[in-house]
């Protein structure tokens, strides 16, 4: 039996879920019950009603899963998959920050760690950032983080002037200008989409700017034309499955990598082998201290309630 019909099997027995993020590795989108975005998969975490959820992503997001579902185990592949966006964003800085700003509503991106959760008033993906923003009432001043390109991107398209924390993603602040507009001149045909935590150089140039599941739903509806794709590279195997017809381009990277584009190392620490281990011997376990877990669980259910 190969590794994935090892994993499966393996899941039917112990009445496993397996929730991936399109920027694992196109073996596991394959392998997983559902793929998604951050939005997506906090749903799914919440509605699951197996035992043992297996979570393919990287720390934060099996965070989420467990908060959700504190009876459940939670296991990642590797607790190495971390996520520089939610490094930069300590808990002790931030509660500093918020002190300094006291009567400030706090909307953290879903890319953060338990504890800067436990200090929210709501939690947003890039799927409901903006509905999230606008739920709250103009004269409300508005601590956001801990993305800045995220949060420069909400301020321009809702007039809000929202008060930043300096936070960023790695992969998406290593597309050049200098590359895409290279290659965009190599394929003018081609429509630039992007991920709002790109960063606004980037997203000036983009047709479309949305969240991992967004950009997939915009090639699908306009499936003949060709796209340069500006978020992590692993969403472009399922947007392919969507759109086989299409032409599809990830955007490219400072760095020169082996597939010229840029890819997220902490979601590919993730592996089948990893993947199969964790679910065989429910391990490594996700847990968050009940105290925290507590405290985070009410702005993401804030989140889930205002995104239905
Ligand atoms: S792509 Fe960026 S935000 Fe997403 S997990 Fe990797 S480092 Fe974090």
């Amino acid at each position: 039996m190969g590794l994935k019909e090892k994993i499966i099997q393996l899941k039917k027995d112990k009445n496993a879920v397996i929730l991936a993020h399109y920027y694992q590795t196109a073996d596991i989108q394959d392998v997983a019950d559902y793929v998604g975005d951050s939005l997506g998969l906090s749903q799914k975490a919440a509605e699951t009603e197996a035992d043992i959820i297996v979570f393919a992503g990287v720390h934060f997001m099996a965070e989420t899963a467990k908060i959700l579902n504190p009876t459940k185990t939670v296991v990642l592949p590797d607790l190495k998959a971390g996520c520089s966006l939610a490094d930069s964003c300590p808990p002790e800085a931030f509660s500093a920050f918020i002190k300094k700003h006291p009567n400030h509503v706090v909307i953290t991106y879903v890319n953060c760690s338990a504890e800067i959760k436990a200090l929210s008033d709501i939690v947003c993906t890039s799927s409901n950032a903006l509905k999230i923003v606008e739920s709250v009432p103009k004269d409300v001043p508005i601590i956001f983080a801990p993305d800045k390109n995220l949060g420069k991107y909400i301020m321009k398209k809702t007039g809000r002037d929202l008060l930043l924390w300096d936070g960023s993603c790695i992969v998406h602040e290593a597309f050049s200008i200098d590359k895409l507009i290279e290659l965009h001149k190599k394929y003018p045909d081609h429509k630039i989409i992007a991920h709002p935590e790109s960063e606004e150089h980037i997203l000036n140039t983009a047709t479309y700017i949305g969240s991992t599941s967004g950009m997939i739903n915009y090639v699908k509806k306009y499936p003949q034309e060709k796209f340069i794709v500006a978020t992590e590279a692993g969403i472009l195997h399922k947007m392919q499955q969507e759109v086989p017809q299409t032409e599809l381009i990830p955007a490219p990277a400072h760095e020169d990598n082996t597939c010229a584009c840029s890819e997220c190392g902490f979601m590919k620490v993730n592996t089948m082998q990893k993947l199969y281990d964790c679910l065989l011997n429910e391990s490594p376990q996700i847990e968050v201290a009940e105290e925290i877990r507590k405290k985070a669980l009410l702005p993401i259910e804030r989140m889930l309630e205002l995104s239905k």
